[in-house]
């Protein structure tokens, strides 16, 4: 608390991300980064950078970068959206699109930041609950709102909606702006992105921090129709010119190209997901049913903080959410077949 700080300030209650330890080596369970490295073709890329183009502003469009995503999906440019990360995209999207005389929508279990740009933009929201197994119950959806926001699959329980409940929920809502959080989207769930021809409404967001193994150059990306884009480049243009530097739009670009390795990493990821959700069943733990790069699961014998606690003193770290309803549950991000081995063997000695 500071005399210098304004009203809002002092109000905020920040984000705070899972732990990156600086100091030891654990293995990293808890923020869904990908335990294979990025494509072969950004380290090319950047090895061989012209650094004395670093010089220079980025192109402030990024429109390489855009005409390839535009490409990759079958849209038109005008119809991509690149932010630093997908939560930059998001924070932009709160601002453009859900500061309405309603309440904005998302479930009571969801991403932990939706709470967080809504009272940094200050945004009236409603959190119905998930049904008592995590699903959504879409009548919870079609009542009068602001605009909506759901990530599919979703975060942290890895449940996706079926296919024909994103048609229903962007029919029942053409007033409102549609978000749909595809960060998981590319380990088993449909993607929205064949409605946006038909829903001006929709925006899907996608992010290169999962699935493209590159959470640490920070890109992420929305598509939709082009009001919305228009809407989010109005928004990004009174805020920051360049948000994608050089490097980050060269790497997007090269990562974008291999999609024989993007397809291989992320088969693996789902082949060693399935193998962690039956070897976590046979230790006694209830196992969601995830198609997201995490397994969310509870044990009726063992309280997840102090397995989350054991897990960390054993050198594995998974993510334990200290909040209602989900208190009784862990969400650990599928790793490498070494890493889930480990994992395995630490909690069979835990839980004896
Ligand atoms: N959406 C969801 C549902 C997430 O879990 C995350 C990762 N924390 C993000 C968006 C943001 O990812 P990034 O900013 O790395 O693109």
């Amino acid at each position: 608390m500071s005399i210098y700080w304004s009203q809002l300030v002092s109000q905020l209650d920040p984000y705070t991300p899972g732990e990156q330890p600086q100091d030891q080596q654990y293995i990293k369970l808890n923020t869904n980064e990908s335990p294979y490295p990025p494509a072969p073709a950004v380290a090319q890329t950047l090895k061989g950078f012209d650094f004395d183009g670093l010089r220079r502003y980025p192109d402030p469009q990024s429109a390489q970068l855009v005409n390839a995503l535009a490409a990759y999906h079958g849209l038109q440019p005008e119809q991509v959206f690149v932010g630093n990360g997908s939560d930059e995209v998001l924070a932009h999207l709160f601002q453009a699109f859900f500061k309405k005389d309603e309440p904005i929508l998302f479930p009571d279990i969801s991403y932990s930041f939706y709470p967080v740009y809504c009272r940094l933009y200050q945004i009236e929201y409603r959190q119905p609950a998930l049904q008592a197994d995590f699903t959504i119950d879409l009548r919870d959806y079609a009542v009068e709102n602001g605009g909506i926001i759901i990530p599919n699959p979703n975060a942290p329980t890895g449940i996706a909606l079926a296919p024909a409940a994103l048609r229903e929920l962007l029919a029942d809502n053409p007033e409102s702006v549609v978000v749909i959080d595809e960060a998981y989207v590319d380990f088993g769930a449909e993607s929205a992105l064949s409605l946006i021809d038909e829903f001006a409404n929709l925006l899907v967001v996608r992010t290169y921090s999962k699935s493209r193994n590159l959470a640490g150059l920070r890109l992420g990306y929305a598509l939709g129709h082009v009001d919305l884009i228009e809407g989010l480049q109005r928004i990004k243009n009174s805020f920051n010119s360049y948000p994608i530097d050089s490097l980050a739009a060269a790497a997007g670009l090269a990562a974008l190209g291999d999609e024989a390795y993007f397809q291989d990493c992320n088969r693996r990821i789902v082949a060693s997901r399935e193998r962690l959700k039956s070897e976590l069943a046979d230790l006694g733990f209830e196992v969601f049913p995830s198609l997201a790069n995490f397994v969310f699961v509870r044990h009726a014998d063992a309280a997840a903080e102090k397995l989350y606690l054991e897990l960390k003193a054993a050198g594995i770290l998974v993510r334990y959410f200290k909040s209602p309803r989900i208190d009784d549950c862990l969400r650990i991000s599928v790793g490498s077949d070494e890493e889930c081995d480990a994992l395995l063997a630490a909690l069979k000695q835990i839980l004896g």
